[in-house]
């Protein structure tokens, strides 16, 4: 490093200090949000579920379920909001607009499927899309940025990265004060749109988002690629809610 770029890094260091987002320790890798001993508060899960019930699901064997939940879909979820450093993670992600936070949950998100044993070789991968709305309030779509940094974590190539196929196209309000799922799912009713079908026909996705709440997104999100002729569908969620 040349010294007029040490003394840069040096002086950005002392005006804006990189902290760790769950204890405010410093942190000399820009990369990371997490000091590793917040990291190690936060625990990552190994198994697939169901969408509605939550009982561990195989993913292999086709679309063969282990329960007779109707309309249910199998959803991975690297980690709860149950620490304090996981909620810290989720919320300097998409209120204060830290980027290294995405960087984080992907790496537990890759972690989660090393666990998991599944083998993503066949799957493409679709970060669920933003509105243009919120799109231009963030500046930039977490769940795009996790996806595209799990795909680093795991080797994936960015080809297998769909993110232009399936579009918002209904701004809906957010989901975090509505306490009924029906009203969720009615929130949510329609607001994807598939304009390339020939990128989703016949493939199979692991569909990236950053949190999982009741999973009215995820179902609806499903449906909507389900309905383009998508063959196998498994979401996969940084954070449970
Ligand atoms: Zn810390
Ligand atoms: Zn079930």
């Amino acid at each position: 490093m040349s010294v007029i770029k040490k003394w840069r890094m040096n002086l950005l260091d002392i005006l804006f200090p990189h902290l760790c987002l769950g204890c405010h320790s410093y942190l000399e890798n820009r990369l990371a949000a997490l000091c590793q001993n917040c990291r190690d508060k936060i625990s990552i899960s190994s198994a697939f579920c169901c969408s509605n019930c939550g009982r561990r699901l195989p993913t292999t064997g086709g679309n063969i379920k282990k329960c007779s939940c109707e309309h249910s879909f199998i959803v991975g979820l690297a980690i709860n909001y149950e620490s304090q450093p996981a909620r810290e993670l989720i919320k300097g992600l998409k209120y204060s607009g830290i980027t290294a936070a995405a960087n984080e949950l992907a790496e537990f998100l890759a972690d989660f499927i090393k666990n998991s044993g599944l083998n993503l070789k066949n799957f493409y991968i679709l970060p669920i899309p933003l509105s243009k709305k919120r799109m231009r309030e963030r500046g930039f779509n977490q769940s795009e940025l996790i996806a595209r940094n799990f795909a680093k974590f795991l080797g994936i190539p960015s080809v297998a990265i769909i993110s232009n196929a399936m579009l918002r196209v209904k701004h809906t309000r957010q989901q975090t004060k509505m306490p009924d799922y029906k009203e969720r799912l009615e929130n949510v009713a329609k607001c994807f749109s598939v304009i390339k079908e020939e990128e989703i026909k016949g493939r199979q996705f692991i569909i990236i988002d950053d949190v999982f709440t009741s999973g009215a997104t995820s179902a609806e999100a499903v449906k909507t690629l389900k309905l383009a002729g998508a063959r196998k569908i498994i979401v996969l969620c940084a954070a449970k809610a």
